[in-house]
C-alpha cells in the first residue's frame, strides 16, 4: 500500500508528464490520459440508484467508467478521479455483478489508494483564481456541466439503473450476464 506522499509523488509526477498545472476538470484529465498514455477510455455518465457511485472495467481493451449523473458536478469530479486511480495504480478492473450487488470490488487498501489520490487529484484540478472570484476549475467550468436540482434529487431504481446500463454499456452488460 502506498504512503500518502508516495501517491502525492506519483500524482506530481503523473500531471507533470500530462502537462496539466493546475486547473482542469476530470474530462480534461482523461483526453490527457488518452493523448500522452494512449489509453482508450470512455466516461458514461449513468443515473444511478442510492448508494451506487462510480465503477470501472475493461471492455476489450478500453476502459468504461461509469459514474453517478445525479449528482453534484464536484462531486462526480472525485468519482471519476477515484476510478483513474484505480486504473492508474494497477487495480484489478471491477466485476460489474459485484458492483450490481454492492459486493466490495477492492480491498480497503486499495479503496483508500484510489480514494486519496482522487483527492490529491481534485486539490491540483481546483486552482484558487484570485484574479476572479474564488475557484475555478479548467477551461469548461462547473456551471455549463452542473445538473440541475432537480435531477440531482432525482431517485433511480434499480430497474431504470439496469435498462440505462443496458442501452449505454451493452458490452458490459452482456459480459456480466455470460456467466
Ligand atoms: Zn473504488
Amino acid at each position: 500500500m502506498l504512503t500518502r506522499n508516495e501517491l502525492r509523488k506519483k500524482a506530481r509526477e503523473l500531471l507533470k508528464e500530462l502537462h496539466l498545472t493546475g486547473g482542469f476538470n476530470c474530462s480534461e484529465f482523461v483526453e490527457k490520459l488518452r493523448e500522452k498514455r494512449s489509453y482508450k477510455i470512455k466516461l458514461e455518465p449513468i443515473p444511478m440508484p442510492p448508494g451506487y457511485f462510480g465503477f470501472w472495467s475493461l471492455v476489450g481493451d478500453c476502459h468504461v467508467i461509469l459514474y453517478r449523473a445525479n449528482t453534484s458536478w464536484l462531486h462526480q469530479q472525485q468519482i471519476v478521479f477515484h476510478e483513474c486511480g484505480h486504473i492508474l495504480l494497477d487495480h484489478h478492473p471491477g466485476d460489474l455483478k459485484k458492483f450490481l450487488q454492492r459486493k466490495a470490488i477492492y480491498s480497503k487498501p486499495e479503496e483508500r489508494e484510489a480514494e486519496t489520490f482522487a483527492t490529491i487529484l481534485l486539490e491540483a484540478a481546483i486552482v484558487h483564481d484570485t484574479a476572479q472570484e474564488g475557484i475555478s476549475v479548467g477551461k469548461n467550468l462547473a456551471p455549463a456541466q452542473t445538473p440541475s436540482d432537480e435531477h440531482l434529487e432525482e431517485v433511480i431504481s434499480m430497474q431504470e439503473f439496469l435498462m440505462e446500463l443496458k442501452k449505454k454499456v451493452a458490452p458490459l452488460t452482456l459480459g456480466a450476464e455470460d456467466e
